[in-house]
């Protein structure tokens, strides 16, 4: 790393370091974020090498026979929407299954809230609550295509003020005001759940809001054959630009090079950095805060989950959880010393859809950060609830806590599968107050992980922001961004 003064910059500029060699970057982490930063470095003709701590590259993007034989279970991420829209990772070669309906939500009478492609669809199945939900949500979906395109201005005129102000609401305030009945509160609520936030707390609301105009652009695919896909074509197009991989390659001191991109959490970024760091930086990221932890369970079936509500059936993604009041409950109790006793549950049922990975299913709930409770029971209990049947087919099971995801990937700091949590004084600013969040003040060294903007969530956004202040840093011109491909 050395820091570019003007004549540098010139020398940069022209791809080539002060030695008249390209420069030189780092990528520690290949997770999304790391991938997607190696891709924007190499296109700009930087050499890069990417170090990963495990024997395969993904980062969260991970895949593997967890239970049975035959039996492919995705170790952390499963349902795309963010990677589907995001520029970052649009380039790529990942065939996408997408379910009838993105989501479905099981209710105790035996019917199911439905997340349909369709917004009017959506709409026509919430009753007296329809027309709230077009008012709500309709602004954004017909937003997107000036959102994709970067066309702010438009977008801003489309979406108008008051929709913007309920994006930056909590869930539970934002149905309570705006839908008069159970449904389309208990669908909105257990949207907002994906905050990992209380559903009182901001912006859980714009969560929900993010996730329902994903299902109605662009749906919630995800890769066939398992989130590995994901990672393996990212991989492969960064070798494709002539990088170089290295896994079962833990860093445990900064690099030496031009560049150093950090896919990490802010709490190994200190460790690595050692003393190198700005105390008061250090301190800054030592302080960060972390959520909740994920309790996950992922299942070999012998046949498909059993819905009581027959459409669950059509949706890739179910949650489980009922009414808006119980979700509320179970994710404050994520914030508490105890988790809840009827926690609120996110489900993917890809084998149904994929059966080139054996009939797998995946769940997760929310617990206290590093929580050592055992949560196999109670999330099964929730699916046997909605599905009767189920446990007896059930050929084996793989539980996670919040340790055995830590031990598996080190940036799910006590099983906070967002890098941080992410309310309102960690949104913008992550994970220091900073104008430029991904620069440190190393010269040369920058985070480009989900703690930084704009977080959790499969969609390379970090690193593809980060890699391109870093190559400015260097005045080198970024090549122009891709489109996605949806
Ligand atoms: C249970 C669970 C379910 C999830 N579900 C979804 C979902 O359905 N959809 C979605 O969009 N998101 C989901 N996520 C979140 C998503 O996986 C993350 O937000 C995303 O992977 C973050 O990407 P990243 O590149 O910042 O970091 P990661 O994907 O965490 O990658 C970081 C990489 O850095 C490596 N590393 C760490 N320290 C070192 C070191 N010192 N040296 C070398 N390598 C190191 C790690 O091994 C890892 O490979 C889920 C996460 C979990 C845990």
């Amino acid at each position: 790393m050395g820091g570019p003064g003007d004549h540098r910059r010139d020398q940069h500029r022209a791809g080539l370091t002060l030695s008249g060699r390209p420069p030189r970057a780092v990528v520690i982490g290949s997770g999304p974020n790391g991938l997607a930063a190696a891709i924007e470095l190499a296109r700009a003709g930087v050499r890069v090498e990417v170090r990963e701590a495990a024997a395969v590259v993904g980062g969260g993007l991970r895949s593997t026979e967890l239970t049975l034989p035959g039996f492919v279970h995705d170790v952390c991420s499963a349902i795309h929407p963010l990677a589907v829209a995001s520029p970052a990772l649009a380039d790529v070669e990942v065939e996408w299954v997408h379910p009838d309906a993105p989501a479905a939500h099981p209710l105790d009478d035996g019917s199911a809230v439905m997340l349909e492609r369709s917004l009017e669809e959506t709409a026509a199945g919430l009753g007296a609550d329809g027309s709230a939900y077009r008012a709500l949500v309709g602004p954004f979906v017909r937003a997107w295509p000036d959102l994709v395109r970067l066309r702010a201005g438009a977008a801003l005129r489309t979406v108008g003020p008051r929709s913007l102000l309920a994006g930056l609401a909590g869930a539970r305030p934002l149905a309570e005001r705006r839908f008069r009945h159970e449904r389309a509160r208990a669908l909105f609520a257990g949207q907002g759940a994906h905050s990992l936030l209380p559903l009182e707390r901001r912006p859980s609301g714009g969560v929900a809001l993010v996730l329902l105009v994903l299902g109605h652009a662009v749906g919630w695919p995800f890769p066939r054959g398992g989130a590995q896909r994901l990672a393996d074509a990212l991989a492969a197009r960064f070798l494709e630009l002539g990088g170089e991989v290295r896994t079962g390659s833990p860093v445990d001191e900064l690099p030496r090079a031009d560049l150093v991109l950090a896919d990490l959490a802010p709490r190994e970024l200190v460790r690595i950095a050692g003393d190198r760091l700005p105390g008061r930086y250090a301190r800054a990221l030592t302080r960060y805060r972390h959520g909740p932890g994920a309790f996950k369970l992922d299942w070999a079936l012998s046949a498909p989950i059993p819905w009581r509500a027959a459409e669950a059936a059509r949706a890739g993604t179910v949650h489980l959880g009922g009414s808006l009041e119980e979700i509320a409950d179970s994710e404050r109790r994520a914030w508490s010393d105890a988790p809840a006793e009827r926690p609120f549950v996110l489900l993917a049922q890809q084998g149904r859809f994929d059966p080139t990975r054996g009939q797998t299913a995946w769940a997760y709930c929310h617990v206290p950060n590093g929580c050592a409770v055992d949560m196999t029971e109670r999330i099964e209990a929730q699916v046997e609830r909605f599905a009767p049947g189920f446990r007896a087919r059930v050929l084996a099971r793989h539980a996670m806590g919040p340790a055995a995801l830590q031990a598996h990937n080190r940036n799910l700091v006590g099983g906070d599968l967002n890098n941080g949590a992410m309310d309102l004084g960690q949104l913008f600013f992550r994970p220091a107050r900073r104008l430029v969040p991904y620069r440190t003040p190393l010269r040369g060294l920058y985070l480009c992980s989900a703690a930084t903007p704009p977080g959790g969530g499969v969609h390379g956004l970090c690193g593809f922001a980060a890699a391109r202040v870093a190559l400015g840093d260097l005045g080198i011109t970024a090549p122009s961004p891709r489109t996605t491909t949806s």
